[in-house]
């Protein structure tokens, strides 16, 4: 039965989709049978994948509305992944959950039917603490928090301890940190180091060994839909993803 882990920290551009996509990405080439759900309404893990977002007939927003089973909307990928793909329609689903009945435990039932078909399930969560992270983190067993080395890196992460906190006494009791990934990380400046160091105070061993460094491939690889390991599988980014695939299998 796969391990559902999400990708979330409800700022935006600190590197979820960017290690939503790659970790996938290597954790399949490491023989594990892989889903990516993409959350949020940008689709950009989706078109990571080479997922043309546009023509997309169905979406996890037919998942979550209406109820359409995630099998009919999951697609293989020339990468070793299966993506459930996400598009701007998703970004309706915020608003409509609202109302809806089980509206928090939409995407965890849904999951439900395809957990044995797959070795690790990571979903790329949007920016923000609404209806469509909560189904995530009610659907997950543990969460990654990408952190990116920055000033004010850890501003917001005590928001999403909250939420987690809320979701374990709500929603899903079990609900675990995975990890804590340090992203868009530069070793040759002190700030990267402190920031680094306040992270580790508070995560701790949760703090993945892997660093994940700024580099333009990372950035590139996208717009070609290719995740980095095929983009250029002999780059600083596809190394240091590997790496990291390694450490989260290895916490099993
Ligand atoms: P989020 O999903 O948290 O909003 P993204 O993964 O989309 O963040 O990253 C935000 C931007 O930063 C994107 O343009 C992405 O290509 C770029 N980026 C992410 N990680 C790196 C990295 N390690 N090196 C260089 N650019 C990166
Ligand atoms: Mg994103």
């Amino acid at each position: 039965m796969a391990k559902i882990i999400a990708i979330a920290n409800q700022k935006g551009g600190v590197g979820k989709t960017t290690t939503s996509v790659n970790l996938a990405a290597c954790i399949a080439a490491k023989k594990k049978k892989v889903l990516l759900v993409d959350c949020d309404p940008q689709g950009n893990a989706s078109s990571g994948f080479g997922v043309e977002k546009s023509a997309l007939d169905k979406t996890i927003y037919h998942v979550l509305i209406d109820n359409v089973p995630v099998s009919e909307v999951i697609q293989k990928t020339e990468f070793k992944v299966d993506i459930l793909p996400a598009n701007i329609e998703l970004a309706g689903a915020e608003v409509e959950l609202v109302a809806a009945i089980s509206r928090e435990t939409r995407l965890k039932k849904a999951l439900d039917a395809v957990r044995d078909n797959y070795d690790y399930i990571l979903i790329d969560c949007p920016p923000s603490l609404g209806l469509l992270t909560l189904n995530s983190l009610a659907a997950a067993d543990s969460v990654i928090m990408p952190i990116q080395c920055e000033f004010y890196a850890l501003e917001g992460v005590a928001q999403l301890m909250k939420t987690i906190e809320l979701v374990r006494s709500n929603l899903n009791a079990e609900l675990a940190v995975e990890g804590v990934v340090m992203t868009m990380y530069d070793s040759r400046t002190k700030l990267a180091e402190q920031v680094v160091d306040e992270v580790r105070n508070s995560f701790d061993t949760a703090v993945y060994k892997t660093m994940i460094p700024r580099t333009v491939r990372l950035s590139e690889a996208p717009s070609f839909g290719q995740p980095i390991l095929y983009y250029d599988k002999k780059s600083k980014g596809a190394e240091v993803y590997m790496k990291l695939a390694k450490e989260v299998i290895a916490r099993g």
